[in-house]
């Protein structure tokens, strides 16, 4: 090891914790996960055991990949969601804590009488569907999403930890649902970012654009999906669709449009951050 090597662990995940402090938020985090990667433990073991030892030869390159702003999940090649970990690489969205909104929503919805047919449109590593799985085992889930890497992420995550299937559909081709059926429960995390939006570069530079953008308003993917939802759900059943903090009020003029009722749910930082949709009953009005 060279003389400028950094003599411990420790030090080495300072050092390399304040160079990441100018690209990061979780520099300090980001130092210890990739040590911990690099020497093939946990972090807790790291900090408990390690801070004394030899760093080694691949932290350095790690970090070079973290300060060229990829994502440390990508790096890593997997995220851990609703207590699953499951694997994600750049062509899938790495899924965020800010999502399992829609779960909780639909644990809400759902509580004792378990959705027993299950739809995540645009499913991605599958984050939503699996989650779903895991809280009622029973329940028939398709994953769908038109990216064939995608697919193949999803699946694999999928045979991990349950038994949901994906399929690779494009929602915006006619028929393309025309042998699923309908669903209890329909979950969606569509790209909805504005062509033009700031983003930060681990987002912009990494992650597939089209699992971020969806045109120049980010609504061309609800302005799809919101008129086949009524088609797709089972009576009495419900859909939790992801949105932009921003967006609220636009989605639920385009659920009403298609005779879906829409209740918000925010997310832990108070944010908008999806809309619980349900078919409207027909009523039909001016007749005596
Ligand atoms: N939440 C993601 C972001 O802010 C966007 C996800 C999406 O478009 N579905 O980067």
């Amino acid at each position: 090891m060279p003389d400028s090597a950094p003599p411990t662990i420790g030090a080495a995940i300072r050092t390399g914790a304040a160079q990441l402090a100018a690209s990061s938020d979780t520099a300090r985090l980001d130092a210890e996960v990739l040590m911990a990667h690099a020497l093939g433990i946990t972090r807790s073991d790291l900090l408990l055991r390690h801070l004394d030892g030899q760093p080694p030869a691949s932290f350095r390159s790690l970090l070079e990949r973290r300060l060229a702003h990829e994502p440390v999940a990508y790096i890593l090649g997997s995220q851990s969601f609703y207590g699953l970990e499951l694997d994600v690489s750049p062509a899938v969205l790495i899924p965020r804590g800010d999502s399992e909104v829609l779960i909780d929503a639909a644990r809400a919805r759902f509580g004792e009488c378990p959705p027993g047919r299950i739809l995540d449109l645009g499913t991605g590593s599958g984050a939503l569907l699996i989650a779903a799985q895991s809280l009622w085992s029973e329940a028939e889930a398709i994953g769908i999403d038109r990216s064939h890497a995608a697919c193949q992420i999803a699946q694999g995550n999928a045979a991990r930890h349950g038994k949901a299937s994906v399929v690779q559909r494009d929602w915006s081709a006619p028929d393309w649902a025309d042998d699923l059926g309908q669903f209890d429960l329909i979950l969606a995390n569509p790209p909805y970012v504005e062509r033009e939006a700031e983003l930060a570069p681990s987002v912009r530079g990494f992650e597939p654009a089209e699992a971020l953008f969806a045109g120049a308003d980010g609504l061309d993917a609800y302005r799809v999906l919101m008129p086949q939802l009524s088609r797709l759900l089972m009576p009495g059943g419900a859909a939790m669709i992801e949105i932009g903090a921003t967006q609220a009020d636009a989605v639920k003029a385009l659920a009403h449009a298609a005779d879906l009722s829409a209740k918000l749910h925010r997310d832990l930082a108070g944010r908008p951050r999806a809309l619980e949709m349900a078919v409207l009953p027909n009523i039909s009005l001016g007749k005596a």
